[in-house]
């Protein structure tokens, strides 16, 4: 064991919430450690720069309209490369592959605006159903409720595109949850970072003080914090916690007292999303020239180009599957998802693909030690709780992480927010709540 080293405060991760945690305290002058259990920052952000010509990414990918990380990109000068347009999008039924835009009849028409993630009349309808203080229930109950029924088939898709925003079925998320993480003003568009969204969060993280390989065991924080890590004791005035909501969960770092039962409750009372990436090279690209992404009613539920807009684009593909299906799934081994995601492909496109496959890859965030979840989500029931977890006590612990985003959970702009605001806290005082 080291000798005990003290800080003004302690950040326990180096993703997102963390660095910003950091860098604002850092900037206000403040002795700061961040401890990080990885050999590498980033959290849920992660580019392979080696699977392809030009970077994949494995966690983060997209940059979710007028946000805080565009400005940072633009800030950084890192180039911001638009994407996923309607007009390149696609819909995939047991009839065939299909252009969204082309689905025009008054029926298709409304199945389109609920595939909509942002700006579709479910967020009118979860507000009006807040408004009319009917109780809060799931999203496919609301719907229903409205009398508005689609195909199996659609329902499966329309099914697949809420798993692929938050990771659930439309089944499991809460209508309260919709009024409450309302996303409000960020937008539509969409972009990816070409040089990776890891150079971003590197630019980010620079002049910071981190300690890799480090993984917080036990924290006791009933006077001074000491954070017992895997090989070392620190001590520290304060902490910010933002370790991935299943963490806290699963209990996986032991807290010396116990966690309040105000802050468990928050903690407990929010879902875990559970997604897998599959990514898949071949030889040569096989798509149509002008399709960018396609929801499918298969179990793969989303498909995209994962280099769409490199000029050294190569043929590689990224199934995006969440829920159940991605339960499924990641049973099956990289091997087996890689077979899955060619046979869906080769439905969905009508070719013979098996021999072209030349790479794959499967992300499986929930295997991972240090994540063990997608990200978070707001079921039935679970409205009120992010504000909760945000909440510090007794000015030692404090928390950020996407899962305390209330307007923005599950973006890397949103736990970004969060990183700062916990050190906006610590910065004027202001302990929130006490134990
Ligand atoms: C597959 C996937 C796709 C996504 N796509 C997008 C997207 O396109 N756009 C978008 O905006 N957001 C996206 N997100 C969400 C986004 O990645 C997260 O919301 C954000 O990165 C979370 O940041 P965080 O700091 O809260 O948590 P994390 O990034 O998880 O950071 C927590 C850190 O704590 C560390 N840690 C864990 N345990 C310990 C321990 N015991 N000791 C020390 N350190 C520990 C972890 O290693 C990690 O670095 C996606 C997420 C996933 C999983």
């Amino acid at each position: 064991m080291s000798l005990p080293t003290k800080y003004d405060t302690i950040v326990i991760g180096a993703g997102a919430a963390g660095l910003a945690a950091a860098k604002r305290l850092q900037a206000a002058g403040q002795n700061v450690l961040v401890v990080e259990a990885r050999d590498r920052i980033g959290g849920r952000i992660h580019t392979d720069y080696d699977f392809a010509p030009h970077p994949v990414e494995l966690g983060a990918e997209f940059v979710h309209g007028q946000v805080l990380t565009r400005q940072l990109a633009e800030q950084y000068e890192l180039e911001l490369m638009p994407v996923l347009a309607d007009d390149r999008n696609y819909l995939h039924q047991a009839r065939g592959l299909k252009k969204l835009n082309d689905y025009t009849s008054p029926a298709e028409l409304a199945m389109r605006d609920v595939l909509q993630s942002n700006g579709s009349k479910i967020w009118d309808w979860a507000d009006a159903w807040f408004e009319q203080k009917q109780p809060d229930t799931s999203v496919a109950a609301m719907v229903e409720a409205r009398g508005i029924a689609f195909s199996p088939e659609i329902t499966q898709i329309v099914s697949h595109t809420y798993s692929a925003d938050y990771g659930v079925y439309w089944e499991d998320l809460g209508v309260y949850g919709l009024v409450e993480n309302t996303y409000e003003g960020d937008g539509c568009d969409e972009f990816r970072l070409g040089a990776g969204y890891s150079a971003l969060i590197d630019r980010f993280a620079t002049a910071l003080n981190i300690q890799l390989n480090t993984v917080v065991q036990q924290i006791e924080w009933d006077s001074t914090v000491k954070v017992i890590t895997n090989d070392t004791v620190l001590t520290a005035d304060r902490v910010v916690i933002t370790l991935p909501l299943a963490l806290l969960q699963h209990q996986t770092v032991q807290f010396t007292p116990t966690l309040p039962a105000w802050k468990q409750q928050s903690i407990d009372s929010l879902g875990l999303s559970h997604i897998i990436k599959i990514i898949l090279k071949f030889d040569a690209p096989f798509w149509p020239e002008n399709w960018e992404q396609c929801h499918t009613y298969l179990d793969t539920q989303l498909w995209w180009r994962s280099g769409y807009g490199f000029t050294n684009e190569a043929p590689v593909v990224t199934a995006f599957i969440g829920a159940a299906a991605c339960d499924s799934i990641r049973t099956m081994g990289e091997t087996g998802a890689a077979a899955i995601g060619v046979t869906h492909l080769e439905e969905i496109f009508g070719l013979n693909l098996r021999d072209r496959l030349v790479a794959a890859k499967l992300v499986d965030w929930q295997a991972d030690p240090y994540a063990q979840m997608g990200y978070s989500y707001t079921p039935v029931g679970g409205t009120g709780m992010r504000e909760q977890l945000a909440r510090s006590i007794d000015d030692r612990l404090f928390f950020a992480g996407e899962a305390a985003s209330v307007l923005r959970p599950a973006s890397v702009h949103g736990a970004i927010e969060t990183g700062f605001a916990a050190a906006e806290q610590i910065l004027q005082g202001r302990s929130t709540t006490t134990a």
